[in-house]
């Protein structure tokens, strides 16, 4: 599960996030690149590949669009707040 604790900075304040590389769980993004190429209108990546959330969807679409990166990442290091 993404440690809420341990963020990337350059998530947008809001229910999902990304967590940073260094989280000593293995959990920590690992710059994969799936979620800002399967939804750049809400991930994108910082200047070491690592994604973060750039912008909060909004409709049940949206929601539904980074739940699926949610689930896509490999090593669980998108969240959703509850
Ligand atoms: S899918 Fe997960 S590991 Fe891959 S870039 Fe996005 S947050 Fe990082």
């Amino acid at each position: 599960m993404a440690n809420i604790k341990l963020k990337h900075p350059n998530n947008v304040p809001g229910t999902f996030f990304t967590t940073h590389p260094d989280d000593p769980n293995g959990e920590g993004c690992i710059a994969c690149n799936v979620c800002y190429s399967s939804a750049p209108d809400f991930f994108k990546e910082d200047e070491d590949g690592n994604g973060y959330i750039y912008r909060q969807p909004v409709t049940p679409q949206e929601i539904s669009d980074c739940v699926d990166q949610l689930d896509s990442c490999p090593v669980g290091a998108i969240g959703k707040a509850v």
